[in-house]
């Protein structure tokens, strides 16, 4: 990823988790307590939603247009859930990163993985329901569905949580403030991770260079 050499590149967190277990909410309250994340605005073929906005909730395009942009390498990684298109685009998620702004994605499982595969730091976090019946009873409530999708909603919801085991973090979104606070401690906890501190450990080197070069013992 091109990257301004004095700056830090941004996080990639991708939350994954069956639909209906809060992922958009999390986010939403991410972005409000964190002005160093974005929220990185998927392609689909999905028709939208009674409440959901063109370049807000989605990118909303055609199957043909996606297979276009899947076809240009424009897409970072897709999947097809439930005979819709689901991909990231992969322009801005690149520059906001180069500009050391973190990214936080809502991805299907596979997706997530296909993403992990090419950007090896990127953070997986798997969004556990407390219980399926705490689950179902969002789906249901959210009321954006019919009983058919949400019963197949709920059967892609089983395998995915069969691949929690493959993630860095779970989190069980059982209260979300504490849900909200435990992914910030994790994102916080990764730009302390030893190579991301590449640069700077490189330049403390080098300020401290001449003592090593004048033979001090590294020993106290
Ligand atoms: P929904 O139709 O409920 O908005 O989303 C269905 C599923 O697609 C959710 O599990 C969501 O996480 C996933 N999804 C949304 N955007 C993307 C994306 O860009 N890539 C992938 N792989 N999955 C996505």
């Amino acid at each position: 990823m091109a990257t301004n050499p004095s700056v830090d590149e941004g996080l990639i967190i991708c939350l994954s988790g069956p639909s209906g277990v809060g992922k958009g909410t999390v986010i939403r309250k991410m972005l409000e307590s964190r002005s160093d994340m974005r929220h990185s605005i998927s392609m689909t073929s999905r028709p939208p939603r009674y409440n959901e906005r063109n370049g807000v909730h989605y990118h909303f395009v055609s199957r043909d247009y996606f297979e276009e942009l899947i076809r240009q390498g424009e897409i970072l990684e897709y999947d097809e859930y439930m005979d819709n298109y689901y991909g990231t685009p992969a322009a801005p998620l690149r520059e906001a990163v180069a500009q050391g702004i973190s990214v936080l994605l809502d991805l299907t499982v596979v997706g997530t993985l296909a993403l992990k595969a090419k950007f090896p730091h990127a953070l997986t976090v798997f969004l556990m329901p407390p219980s399926q019946a705490a689950l179902e009873k969002r789906l249901r409530r959210r009321g954006t569905e019919d009983d058919e999708i949400i019963e197949r909603r709920l059967a892609v919801a089983a395998s995915e949580i069969s691949q929690a085991v493959n993630f860095d973090y779970v989190i069980i979104n059982d209260d979300l403030g504490s849900t909200v606070d435990k992914l910030s401690s994790i994102c916080t906890a990764e730009h302390s991770r030893t190579e991301r501190m590449d640069k700077k450990i490189t330049r403390l080197q080098e300020e401290f260079r001449q003592y090593t070069k004048s033979g001090e013992s590294l020993e106290d």
